[in-house]
């Protein structure tokens, strides 16, 4: 059974309120789209980004598992809820690799979400290191076993399998090795939720763009994408979209 595709943008360290003009514009053609469409903002935009496009999914990039406490610079949960945000990444591999964080805290991350009614996207992924070792499926699974949330099934957890040397590089890996580690990840949903774990969808992220979007969604278990670079103009995104909605 497919699923329906989920195309979500990444901000990232982009974005001050001159972008609210294109988060308008896409949450305004999403409307239309035919598959999910969601952008998670840099914390500082999500609130006036919910007020600009009502309705539309707003998500943050990031959570702490904590509910509160002495955290400086952190955001727990339930302050991205309570901004009206939907959903957030988590496990993204810049935060793997900037901040530290292992399976066991985006495991973490993702079940305080859950709790506090977001939606999560649980990003993994290999270095090209593993990838030319020949190690990336087991090293991913391993990830994945490792990061899920034990409370997570069904359309509130997404999984986005994101090479890191795909990231902001402009390679991407083969349809072939897409649709070798997306089945591998459908593997370990099921293994994990049962049956539930087919309703879990799988993006792919990494170097997404309009040229190449649609063979990508073509590949079996790719349910959508988690795009960065061309998420942050309404004209680069759009096309993304479109091409997931056929
Ligand atoms: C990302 O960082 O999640 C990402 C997929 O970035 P890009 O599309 O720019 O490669």
């Amino acid at each position: 059974m497919a699923l329906k595709k989920l195309v979500a943008g990444n901000w990232k360290m982009h974005g001050t309120s001159a972008g609210l003009a294109e988060v308008t514009a896409i949450s305004l053609a999403a409307e239309t789209a035919g598959c999910d469409v969601a952008l998670c903002l840099p914390a500082t935009l999500i609130e006036r980004a919910v007020r600009a496009a009502p309705g539309f999914a707003i998500g943050g990039q990031d959570c702490h598992a904590a509910g509160q406490g002495a955290h400086t610079g952190d955001i727990s949960a339930a302050m991205l809820k309570d901004a009206g945000a939907s959903l957030t990444i988590v496990g993204h591999s810049e935060r793997r690799e900037a901040h530290g964080e292992g399976d066991a805290d985006v495991r973490a991350k993702a079940e305080a979400a859950l709790a506090a009614g977001l939606s999560v996207i649980l990003c993994v992924g290999e270095s090209l290191d593993v990838r030319e070792a020949g190690r990336a499926v087991e090293v991913v699974a391993a990830q994945v076993d490792a990061s899920l949330p034990k409370t997570g099934t069904g359309s509130a957890l997404a999984v986005a399998y994101e090479p890191i040397w795909a990231i902001g590089t402009g390679k991407v890996p083969s349809l072939a090795e897409i649709g070798e580690m997306h089945a591998a990840l459908r593997g370990r949903l099921v293994e994990a939720y049962g049956e539930a774990g087919r309703g879990v969808r799988i993006l792919y992220g990494g170097s997404v763009k309009a040229a190449n979007a649609a063979e990508i969604f073509a590949v079996a278990d790719v349910d959508g994408a988690l795009v960065g670079g061309a998420s942050l103009k309404a004209g680069d995104f759009l096309p993304i979209v479109a091409a997931a909605a056929h």
